[in-house]
């Protein structure tokens, strides 16, 4: 006889969402003992959730399937077979019931004694539906992820910036934050990213991120051009969070071009990154233009970060247009052929450099060639709207990172809403399920003949059609369909 307990695998989630279950990877800040299959999201029919609910708290495997059998009325043989498939499996699988296709993540149910994180009590009943639907992509109650912009303040004024920092708006008060994230919680949404704005000029960042630490969300990352000091970094240090630190030039004359004139920031940023440092490990971002776009610049920079001990990672990206930046984009970008010469000089640097370095040198996009609608589009499947949703810093909800405060875009406000009431707006419903009529008659959306598998998928990136077609055509095809507009007057990327 085996007495081993067994337990549903708290790194996954399982949601009820209305219509299906969604099993989910949680956002963790540790590695998991056991292995697990990452950034996992699959859609499963209600009996499989019932199911894996038995091993919500340790249970023998003998004591498990006797329960399940009397629940939905098995036999102990078959029982005995159903749940073998998800004990310790060390790959994911497949399985196809009443027509409905389920995928299932590696080690979905486990020896319970090597586990050590909480777990959450599911109960069977729980996930009785009448209707089942698991093929459209977006959440029906609430999305999996979310984004907060704490400010749009900043202390630096970058040429490249890519954040609305004009839209003048009064910030919540710090307890509707709380409140804010235990929404949140209880809506089991997976993760709670901070997005700025600086984040050290939050006044109580401090309190922030502890309440984020009590909801298991500490953000993975902090990116910050703030010139920190000691004591500051020590305690942010605390979290265990990674620091990306922006580091564009060690010349102050090209940091006035780039990031404005502020009083002796490029010695202030070199003394906060030796501060940092000698506290902690920390990567580092740069933003070529055509200021800082040059062998020479690369050259100082590296010399610098070369005398650091801490430096995890150097990431190097070419800039690409903002909606919002007041520079033209042409006038500030970097040539390709200097891009050539620091892609060189990088892949040379990469084999000595005691550090990471990554390099972004723009990217290709593949405009006009996707035939057969947004499931074909280059690149990874967009969140907005369907998975994700942002919240700017007074509590309006916009449905990308880049829209801000486009009124086209803004589906409630968390100042008097809860997270589920925004996620089922009138707003966020419409523009998920908008109709061909909808759409604007020198749209070619508005007469194509497959509108209805493509716009299903919700893969159209609203910000890329403004930047190409202007703010007023954000209705037209993406730009990567083969029947998007080609009168192209602006460049996104060099
Ligand atoms: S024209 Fe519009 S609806 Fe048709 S495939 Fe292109 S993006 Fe999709
Ligand atoms: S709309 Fe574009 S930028 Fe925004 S999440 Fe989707 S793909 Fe990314």
């Amino acid at each position: 006889m085996n007495f081993m307990k067994y337990i549903l695998n708290p790194y996954y989630l399982l949601r009820n969402d209305v219509k299906r279950a969604a099993i989910c990877s949680q956002d963790v800040n540790h590695s998991p003992a056991i292995d697990v299959s990452e950034n996992w999201l699959s859609f499963i029919h209600p009996i499989y959730a019932m199911l894996l609910s038995f091993f919500s708290l340790p249970i023998e495997l003998s004591v498990a399937s006797e329960n399940i059998a009397v629940f939905f009325d098995f036999t102990k043989e078959y029982t005995d077979q159903l749940i073998q498939n998800f004990i310790e499996n060390s790959e994911p699988f497949h399985t196809h019931y009443k027509n409905f296709d389920n995928d299932f993540p590696k080690n979905i149910i486990v020896r319970a004694d090597i586990i050590h994180e909480q777990t959450i009590v599911y109960h069977p009943k729980d996930f009785v539906y009448t209707d089942i639907d698991l093929h459209s992509r977006r959440f029906y109650k609430a999305p999996l992820y979310v984004t907060f912009m704490i400010s749009n303040k900043c202390l630096t004024n970058c040429i490249y910036c890519y954040a609305d920092r004009y839209t003048k708006c009064k910030e919540l008060d710090f307890s509707r934050v709380e409140s804010i994230i235990d929404d949140a919680c209880q809506s089991k949404i997976v993760s709670f990213n901070i997005d700025g704005g600086e984040f050290f000029l939050y006044p109580r960042w401090q309190e922030l991120l502890e309440k984020l630490k009590g909801c298991n969300y500490l953000p993975e990352i902090i990116s910050t051009k703030y010139p920190m000091d000691i004591d500051m970094i020590k305690d942010f240090s605390k979290f265990g969070i990674n620091l990306q630190v922006s580091f564009d030039s060690v010349a102050q004359d090209t940091l006035d071009n780039m990031v404005g004139r502020i009083n002796n920031y490029s010695a202030r940023m070199q003394a906060a990154l030796k501060n940092i440092d000698q506290v902690m490990s920390f990567q580092v971002a740069t933003i070529l233009t055509k200021y800082n776009g040059s062998i020479q610049e690369m050259e100082k920079m590296y010399t610098f970060l070369s005398t650091l001990h801490n430096v995890r990672r150097w990431e190097v990206r070419v800039g690409f247009k903002s909606l919002y930046s007041k520079k033209k984009f042409e006038d500030i970008q970097i040539s390709r052929s200097s891009i050539e010469e620091i892609q060189h000089w990088i892949k040379d640097k990469q084999s000595s450099s005691k550090f990471e370095i990554l390099w972004s040198p723009g990217k290709e996009v593949s405009f006009f060639k996707a035939k057969h609608g947004s499931a074909d589009f280059v690149g990874s499947l967009c969140s907005a709207n369907s998975l994700h949703m942002f919240i700017l810093p007074d509590g309006k909800v916009t449905i990308c990172e880049q829209l801000y405060w486009n009124k086209n875009f803004l589906i409630g406000d968390l100042a008097k809403m809860s997270i589920s009431e925004v996620w089922n707006s009138p707003r966020a419903l419409y523009l998920a399920h908008r109709q061909q009529n909808d759409y604007s008659s020198d749209s070619y959306c508005h007469k194509c003949k497959i509108f209805d598998t493509c716009k299903a998928n919700l893969n159209d990136c609203f910000p890329n059609i403004m930047k190409v077609y202007g703010k007023e055509h954000w209705d037209y095809p993406d730009p990567r369909c083969d029947k998007a507009p080609r009168n192209i007057s602006d460049k996104i990327y060099v």
